[in-house]
């Protein structure tokens, strides 16, 4: 996602309009087994020149599946963010938020891949109400039903059973 900045800095040219489709691969750092971005990344924005100064705002959306923390089950989520930063050709401090760019040519890539980094949820539920995974049988509980919990009798009223089965012995 590389935009060249050489009509900006010859100042022929106020700004330049981004419109770019980014593809994260499977195997990239960002995704893992139960998290991929399942959908190019949709990239929109302006990189501007105010005087002496470049400024990039940029506008992103990518969708994502999720396994969900719960049920396990594959859950589609959207992750959109804005950017406003100062491109700099001359990086200052390494704790500042500036764009850093060495040559007339702007990678828009990384920029694009840290803030998705920052938005990204250590956990996903697929709906509020999932009932998740049964955690004796391991059913799902949202599209099935199992007999655990009647089996599982709470052990003060197993006491009481057991009460009444002796004095019905005597
Ligand atoms: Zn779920
Ligand atoms: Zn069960």
């Amino acid at each position: 996602m590389k935009y060249n900045l050489t009509q900006l800095t010859s100042q022929k040219v106020n700004e330049v309009v981004v419109d770019s489709v980014l593809t994260f691969n499977k195997d990239d750092e960002l995704s893992t087994n139960d998290t991929f971005c399942s959908a190019p990344v949709m990239v929109t924005g302006v990189i501007k020149r105010n005087g002496k100064n470049f400024s990039l705002e940029l506008h992103y959306e990518s969708k994502w599946t999720f396994l969900c923390g719960r049920c396990l089950g594959e859950t589609e989520y959207v992750i959109e963010g804005e950017i406003m930063r100062s491109i700099v050709k001359e990086r200052n401090d390494a704790e500042d938020d500036n764009v850093y760019v060495e040559s007339a040519v702007i990678d828009l890539y990384d920029v694009i891949y840290n803030d998705i980094v920052l938005n990204l949820p250590t956990q996903v539920i697929c709906d509020d109400d999932c009932k998740g995974l049964c955690p004796d049988c391991g059913i799902n509980l949202n599209t099935d039903s199992c007999n655990c919990d009647d089996e599982n009798i709470d052990p003060r009223l197993a006491k009481l059973k057991n009460l009444f089965t002796h004095t019905e012995e005597v």
